[in-house]
């Protein structure tokens, strides 16, 4: 289901490599992924999430804060499809897994080929979710096959509609999670002076038909460096001024809310 960044062809597994019928190679490294980046794309300094992030991401996700809204995606899923048969998933912008490791619930058997643009999330992923296939690549220009997916996950990565729209299948399921109005307002009082609820996106997108919003919140308490492992999430990270990171853990815990809007599509 992975296709050539080159020619756009499929490619298939020959020994260790993935290989197009034109040729093209591209090695599979230890931990079993694939990167598929355009070659200009490779050499630019390592795009997207570094190790120091994919591993403070892993650490929160893996303590369990999050689990409600993984168990609500695999209701969800179980809803879209209640004859198990079995579809093929594409995890869009996966990062380093998390989400496809709880999906070993849902009731259809799977394929699931996800991507990322950071080389990091994507071998930690392919390192941990042994049922998966993975690739390094890009939601602007999606390593995967026309229409190949019964269901595609988009969980707070760049929406690229016409690249949803190509790799579904007619009638297939768009899955977009974002972050709801009140999602970290508890950290965001950490760091800044003036807090906003994040705005509610907009549900139209070409070529689907919107289904349903769902919206999942709770409350966490987040303990000394967990904060910090948060942060590293966080779009802030980036956004916010030095000190941050201490003013976290000064802290010493805090309770925030979390808060996702499943959004849910079909292709038309
Ligand atoms: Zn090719």
């Amino acid at each position: 289901m992975f296709i050539c960044p080159i020619c756009k062809s499929k490619l298939n597994i020959v020994g260790k490599s993935y290989c197009c019928e034109n040729n093209h190679t591209f090695d599979i490294a230890k931990q079993g992924y694939v990167n598929l980046l355009p070659v200009n794309k490779k050499h630019s300094d390592n795009p997207g999430d570094s190790k120091d992030m994919v591993l403070s991401r892993r650490a929160f996700l893996e303590s369990s804060y999050y689990d409600c809204f993984a168990d609500k995606l695999c209701g969800i899923i179980n809803s879209l499809f209640p004859d198990t048969q079995k579809i093929t998933i594409a995890d869009c912008g996966c990062g380093e897994g998390y989400y496809d490791g709880k999906l070993e619930s849902i009731s259809s058997d799977y394929d699931l080929f996800g991507f990322d643009i950071s080389k990091e999330a994507v071998r930690y992923a392919a390192g941990k979710y042994k049922k998966c296939n993975y690739a390094v690549g890009s939601c602007f220009n999606m390593p995967l096959l026309d229409e190949g997916f019964d269901l595609a996950l988009n969980i707070f990565a760049p929406m690229v509609e016409s690249e949803m729209a190509r790799i579904l299948k007619k009638d297939g399921y768009m899955i977009y999670a974002v972050p709801g109005k009140s999602h970290l307002m508890g950290l965001k009082e950490i760091l800044y002076e003036n807090t906003y609820e994040n705005e509610e996106k907009h549900t139209e997108y070409d070529g689907f038909q919107f289904i349903d919003r769902i919206s999942v919140k709770n409350e966490i308490t987040v303990n000394g460096e967990m904060g910090v492992n948060l942060f590293r999430m966080t779009p802030y990270y980036f956004k916010t001024e030095m000190g941050a990171e201490e003013k976290i853990l000064k802290n010493n815990g805090f309770k925030t809310e979390i808060h996702f809007d499943f959004l849910i599509y079909q292709k038309n």
